[in-house]
């Protein structure tokens, strides 16, 4: 990412929506602007093999893994506005498991980046699936939109629930449900 250009872009941005860039509370705006959204996308510049390297442990028990209220920050390709919430995410392994560290690393990977929730949900699934070519992968997501929130829509407190099932969690309905208990979701 271009950081100089992205600082000129947002004195741009500062201008037209009616500041001015020269006084002192925002000399270093543009430049802060630019750092955090080169995190916030370092997504697009990630190498995620690089990540996973070496966090795939061989493992023959066929029992579901389960991983919950994983923090999900990301930001929404419409507005280009922060969602965030949880992720819960289980797997049945056949051979392969992931450390579970590499849980959150898949989902900061895919989040960070322009996103909508129902892609992000089902990236992250589909990467859980081929990673450790799991026998299903069940994967759930609870997110606030900022850009429902602040922008005078009526469903301010609501949080949008996407879900993304493959293999047996899918196919198989008892599996689903023993992994929908598992979470015990609280969906208010
Ligand atoms: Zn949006």
């Amino acid at each position: 990412m271009n950081l100089q250009r992205v600082e000129e872009l947002v004195r741009e941005l500062l201008i037209e929506v009616g500041e001015d860039p020269n006084r002192e509370g925002l000399l270093k705006t543009p430049q802060r602007v630019a750092q955090a959204y080169e995190y916030l996308t370092s997504g697009y510049r990630t190498d995620l093999s690089e990540i996973i390297n070496g966090a795939v442990f061989e493992s023959h028990a066929n029992n579901m893994i389960i991983s919950r209220d994983i923090e999900v920050y990301s930001m929404c390709e419409h507005h280009m506005l922060p969602f965030f919430g949880y992720c819960h995410i289980g797997y049945i392994a056949k051979k392969h498991v992931l450390g579970l560290s590499k849980l959150s690393r898949i989902v900061d990977f895919y989040a960070r980046r322009l996103q909508i929730q129902e892609r992000l949900t089902a990236e992250i699934a589909g990467e859980i699936m081929s990673v450790t070519e799991a026998e299903g992968v069940g994967v759930v997501m609870e997110c606030r939109h900022m850009c429902m929130m602040m922008r005078g829509v009526e469903k301010q407190n609501s949080v949008m629930t996407t879900s993304s099932v493959l293999g047996s969690f899918r196919e198989e309905e008892a599996t689903r449900m023993e992994f929908l208990n598992l979470l015990n979701r609280k969906i208010a």
